[in-house]
Formats: structure tokens, sequence, C-alpha cells
């Protein structure tokens, strides 16, 4: 069968975000993907307006029916809400649940793209240090990562989530609204493996993290090396954030939806 991703994420309603860009994003790149939702939020594609976390026993047990059933190629989590999920995945690599080597994209989701929270950021900053050491791939907004490692300066930030265990960090600019181009590190074992730097495309989109680092969760989930799914997520989400649909033409600040399925 296709290679197989299973996501650990939220339900966003507005289908920008969460399990549905999971879904689309690995679908894309040639996976098929299996989800353990973790949390429903109730949302626009503007707005948070609450969320209810799943009960960490529940969300363990849609992965353990995922886990013994199909052959789970890659692991991809974005929000997880709590700290008892955060734990309770930690404890599945623990446990050899998920098998020893199975290529994992931690995307450490914070609060949502619009500002609206997804979850206590500083619990769950706490709680993300017993993950990351499973992580094969880290995929830190310039605020997740600052959050994270406590640290302002980028490059210190990445080699630091390194040294507590991520096989690699690839750091985005790509929420940075003020900035210029976005910009993307990839520290590999705390080196420095490369860096791109993607036009800004207009507008801002809801969503473009989840469906970067799930894209990347397809890609090594085929076998790819990290670096050749960085250099392959980066064309793909160019294509998808161009082709994205714009719900409010008459509100610049209204987000955009990415249109996975662009060819
Ligand atoms: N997961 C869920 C369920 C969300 O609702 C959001 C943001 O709204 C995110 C993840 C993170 O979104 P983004 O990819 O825009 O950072």
């Amino acid at each position: 069968m296709r290679p197989v991703v299973l996501c650990f994420s939220g339900l966003d309603p507005s289908g920008g975000a969460g399990i549905q860009a999971d879904i689309e994003s690995i679908g894309a790149s040639g996976g098929h993907a299996a989800v353990a939702c973790t949390a429903i939020t109730i949302q626009s594609s503007q707005q948070v307006f609450g969320f209810e976390a799943c009960a960490a026993e529940l969300v363990r047990a849609q992965a353990m029916a995922v886990l013994e059933d199909l052959p789970v190629s890659a692991i991809k989590t974005g929000m997880l809400g709590t700290t008892d999920n955060i734990t309770m995945i930690a404890q599945l690599f623990r446990e050899g649940q998920i098998a020893q080597g199975t290529p994992f994209v931690l995307d450490p989701v914070l609060v949502a793209n619009s500002g609206g929270s997804l979850g206590n950021v500083s619990t769950l900053v706490d709680a993300f240090l017993d993950l990351i050491p499973f992580a094969t791939l880290l995929t830190p907004n310039t605020y997740e990562l600052r959050a994270l490692s406590g640290l302002q300066d980028l490059r210190a930030g990445a080699q630091l989530l390194c040294e507590q265990g991520a096989k690699a960090v690839l750091v985005k600019t790509s929420h940075d609204y003020d900035s210029g181009d976005i910009e993307q590190y990839l520290y590999v074992d705390g080196q420095l493996t490369h860096e791109s730097f993607l036009p800004r495309l207009p507008g801002e989109f809801h969503g473009s993290g989840c469906s970067l680092a799930s894209y990347l969760a397809g890609c090594l989930a085929q076998g790819m090396d990290t670096l050749t799914a960085v250099k392959a997520a980066d064309i793909w989400i160019q294509k998808v954030l161009r082709a994205a649909d714009q719900p409010h033409p008459d509100n610049s600040k209204a987000q955009w939806i990415p249109h996975r399925f662009a060819q």
C-alpha cells in the first residue's frame, strides 16, 4: 500500500489546518494519512473560538488501532492540545509501540496562525522536552523555536533543540509576516545543512505550517532523506500557496486556504 503516515492532530472545521491539511498534504505526497484526533477546535478561516482536547486514553486507543493494523512508515504530530497527549505519544515511542527508527516529523504547534489559543503554551513547552528526543525533524516557526528553546537567536535555538535530541530542526520565518523573504534553515545534528529563501506571497495562509510538515512526513515515509524531503516540500508548498483560495477577497487580513490539490 501507499506509505502510511500516522498523524496526531486536531480538527479544524474550516479545513485549512489540522487533520484536513494532514490528509490532503500526505495524499499529495503519494502517501496515505491515518489520523488520531487530538482535539476538536471551533474555528473559522479567520479565528479560533475555542477547542476541546481529547483525553489521552482516547487518542492512544485511536493510535493503537492504526499501529496494530497498518504498516506505519512515519509519524507526524501537530496540535496536541494537552501535556497528557504529548506525554502519551512519548510513551508510545518508549514502549516500542511506534517501531524504533520510524521517521517522526514534530510540528510543535503552540498557537494558531491567527493568534488563537490551541493550548496552554508554557505547560506545552515543558512537555515537548519529553517528545523532542524522538523527532527526526522538528519544524518550528520562529515563535515556536524561541518558546521551546528560551533563546532569541535562531541558530543558537536550533542547536539547543538538536542537543535536546531532535535529529534535525527546520526553522521557518513563514509566520513573521512583517519580514521579507521566507527564510528556512535546516540544522542536522546541530550543523546548518541547508538554507532557502522563498519569495513571500501576498496574504496570510491558514494551515501552511501543517501542510509543510505533513508533506515532509509523507516524503520521509517514502524513504527520502531529510534534505531531499525539505527540497521537495519547498517546491510543493510554493505551488499550493500560489494556488490558495481566498475566502474573503474584501478583507486583506483574512487567511487564505492552501489548495493542496493544485497541479
Ligand atoms: N492544528 C490545528 C488544529 C489548527 O487549528 C492550527 C491553526 O489554526 C494549527 C494546527 C497550526 O496552523 P498553521 O499551519 O497555520 O501553523
